[in-house]
């Protein structure tokens, strides 16, 4: 057999189990005990410093250097004490990834270990490699990190690690995080406002963020079997195994030793760092998992997954495994995704989301829904845009993912409610009446309670007390699409409370002015609602008769960044400047260039140096074959059919692998970025990868399983 993969199938089968021990037998014992977080700072700052970090925590309020100095000291302790030798401010650039520059506490100097205030606080990482989209070439070649207070510091592989954004010299944001930090004042300006039509006691709004985040796990020596899988994070050939999700008994089925091992291990290591991560199962894709922890505030729910896909990555090497959270490593099967619970919380603890006992909270709920259906129906373009990768694509609209249309599911009882509240204009409100009742709005709790209708095709669905953004993939960082629906949310939060102001002003009584407001949004937004199966061509067909977009290819999807619409919504909330949104449409369109022109590459390769030459080998030995029978004077006719059809599909690898190779050179020659992504995706990705992939998966059904040089599926999705 081919040597790589046969020594990988050797290794797999040697593998010893890794022992598993936690710190201590309760979690609670260990949960946080590699976090500085608040209850650290309070436990370690004076009173009149600790006041000044929470101002900032909570107000966004400068730290002046005397209080950064304290902090510092009181880190510096904390981190001494626990073996900790370096420190680094740990960042989100516009890579997906995270990043780091590690210093050390030792001053060679002064013979000791120091910490300053300002190197807590801000650092100038040489960063001149990250992208930038234009913005640091436009102006100035720095960029700077500075401390966000509001995201505890943890110790992460002996480390102190300071969370904070990165920044260009003048200002712009060059990472994920300073965006969904701005998005954040937005959606609380405009939540506060409508909120105190309810209660005057309410002074600030917070999103929450839960996130269950999908991935794959398959054995290292598989993994490193396949240069695809290396290269590209997915595997571009490979035949389907004869079983895969057919018999459904993967998802909720009991989880394999090393996977559980692994599990166990990277839980520990997530309650260390104060992750609260509660939930596992497997998937429903055969080698599939998830992960959720129980949501957060959501910048530091954002964080947390950032950290736990990181602090993954590193637990599974210790177990000989390889976790793979790119949205269609195999296909065929299910993808990976990122389920995003999203909700809102008052400082009051309501739950804005939440339908309750009081007929005026309902109003209220209903209030946040309708604004928040109406947002996605206005916005469903930058949605679109906000979850668009090369890697996305593979998935959605695909073996069960959601459809690249975006919709919103609500359920049977809302949707009963919404309709009704819609047809009940002419309601009328006698002295005395019970409006919530004539309205019907003020039993929404059981029903919904008892609603377990649960649709698990749709992209964007309310699921009880939070809203459920399920098309994110599942190795992208949410800030993204997690700041752009605070953004929307808090733009048709403000347009509605204007409108709401207006029929106040012409004399309606509040409560009426809400409804009627309410009514003429579920109208407007009604076309974005849908029930049904997503998955199904039905929903195509119906969603473009209703006008709904459906943009399948990342370029496309893009487009909407360089529409005025857009800059001047960003721009009014706050959140990104004109350059910025276009910095960020250029970095996402060359994302997903390269990421094409890697596996269009790798595929290349694969096919010329591996799978053609190991066809030809086998074609030999069935000419021979065929010669011998012949000689003998017996029927050849089966080895000649076969030879025949390896002939068909070597031949058809080789002019497909050239004219993709010329098609990638004509289109790097393109200066116009959106030509060249939108070349990429037709004139190579569209037009040569499920050809190519097609011959190569044919030949590895005819060329004996001995010489075949590539890990099969079956092989990597079914071996542990
Ligand atoms: P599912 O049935 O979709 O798996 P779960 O109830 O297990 O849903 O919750 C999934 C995620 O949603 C968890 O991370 C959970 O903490 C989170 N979640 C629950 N309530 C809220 C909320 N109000 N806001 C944000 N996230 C929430
Ligand atoms: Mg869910």
């Amino acid at each position: 057999m081919a040597t790589l993969r046969q020594q990988a199938l050797t290794m797999v089968q040697g593998r010893p189990r890794v022992q598993v021990t936690p710190p201590a037998p309760k979690i609670s014992d260990f949960f946080g005990t590699n976090v500085f977080g608040i209850s650290q700072m309070k436990q370690s700052l004076a009173p009149s410093v600790f006041k000044k970090v929470m101002e900032a925590v909570d107000k966004g309020s400068k730290i002046d250097v005397a209080t950064a100095e304290e902090v510092a000291s009181a880190v510096k302790t904390w981190a001494l004490s626990k073996g900790v030798t370096h420190y680094t401010h740990w960042f989100q650039p516009l890579t997906g990834s995270t990043a780091e520059k590690h210093d050390s506490f030792f001053d060679a100097h002064a013979g000791l270990e120091k910490f300053k205030g300002s190197a807590l606080v801000q650092q100038e990482p040489d960063a001149s490699s990250f992208p930038n989209g234009g913005i640091r070439s436009t102006f100035e070649a720095r960029g700077y990190t500075a401390w966000d207070p509001s995201s505890p510091i943890f110790i992460f592989d002996k480390t102190l690690c300071i969370p904070t954004i990165f920044v260009s010299y003048t200002g712009e944001a060059l990472d994920y995080k300073t965006p969904l930090l701005k998005s954040l004042e937005a959606i609380n300006d405009a939540a506060v406002q409508i909120c105190q039509l309810f209660d005057r006691n309410v002074r600030k709004v917070s999103p929450s963020l839960g996130v269950e985040q999908e991935y794959f796990v398959i054995d290292k020596a598989l993994y490193s079997a396949r240069p695809d899988l290396v290269m590209a994070g997915r595997s571009v050939f490979g035949h389907n195994p004869a079983r895969g999700q057919q018999l459904e008994d993967h998802y909720f089925g009991s989880i394999p030793t090393r996977v559980k091992d692994f599990m166990m291990d990277f839980e520990i290591e997530a309650h260390k760092l104060g992750i609260p991560v509660s939930t596992r199962h497997n998937e429903v894709a055969p080698g599939q998992f998830e992960v959720a922890p129980v949501f957060e505030e959501i910048n530091k729910a954002v964080d947390h997954n950032q950290l736990l896909m990181d602090m993954m990555e590193k637990v599974a090497e210790k177990h000989g495994l390889k976790v793979l959270f790119h949205e269609k490593p195999f296909a065929g099967v299910n993808g990976s995704g990122k389920h995003n619970n999203w909700s809102l919380i008052t400082d009051t603890g309501i739950n804005l989301f939440q339908p309750s006992n009081s007929a005026r909270e309902n109003l209220q709920f209903l209030t946040f829904l309708v604004a928040t259906v109406k947002a996605v129906y206005d916005n469903s373009d930058l949605l679109r845009a906000s979850i668009a990768s090369a890697g996305n694509d593979f998935r959605l609209g695909a073996n069960e993912a959601p459809p690249a249309i975006i919709s919103v599911f609500l359920g049977e009882t809302l949707t009963a409610i919404l309709d009704e509240l819609e047809k009940n204009g002419n309601i009328k409100i006698e002295k005395g009446d019970n409006m919530y009742m004539k309205l019907g709005i003020s039993k929404i709790p059981e029903i919904i309670l008892d609603n377990t209708d649960r649709n698990r095709t749709s992209p964007f669905a309310f699921t009880g007390n939070k809203f459920e953004f399920r098309a994110v993939g599942s190795s992208a960082n949410c800030a993204g699409p997690m700041a752009t629906l605070n953004v929307i949310v808090a733009e048709a939060l403000k347009t509605m409370a204007k409108d709401i102001e207006k029929e106040i002003e012409s004399g309606k009584e509040k409560k009426l002015a809400i409804v009627n407001v309410l009514r003429k949004y579920i109208k407007d937004s009604k076309k974005v609602r849908f029930e049904g199966d997503g998955y199904s061509e039905e929903w195509e067909k119906e969603a473009a008769k209703r006008g709904l977009s459906n943009l399948k290819s990342t370029p496309e999807a893009l487009d909407v960044y360089s529409k005025k619409s857009t800059k001047e919504l960003f721009a009014k909330h706050n959140v990104m400047n004109d350059l910025e949104v276009h910095a960020r449409h250029e970095i996402m369109l060359e994302n997903f260039i390269k990421k094409v022109q890697i596996e269009s590459r790798v595929m290349g390769d694969l096919a010329l140096n591996h799978v053609i030459p190991t066809a030809i080998l086998y074609q030999n030995k069935l000419i021979e074959n065929a010669n011998g029978l012949k000689g003998l004077g017996l029927d050849h006719s089966a080895a000649v059919e076969t030879i025949k059809e390896v002939s068909k599909h070597i031949e058809s690898l080789k002019s497909n692998v050239t004219a993709m190779t010329e098609a990638r050179k004509q289109l790097n020659k393109e200066d116009d970025i959106v030509k060249r992504a939108k070349g990429y995706q037709t004139d190579v990705k569209e037009a040569y990868f499920e050809k190519i992939r097609y011959a190569v998966d044919k030949l590895e059904l005819l060329v004996d399983d001995e010489s075949w040089p590539l890990v099969k599926y079956r092989e990597m999705l079914f071996i542990r």
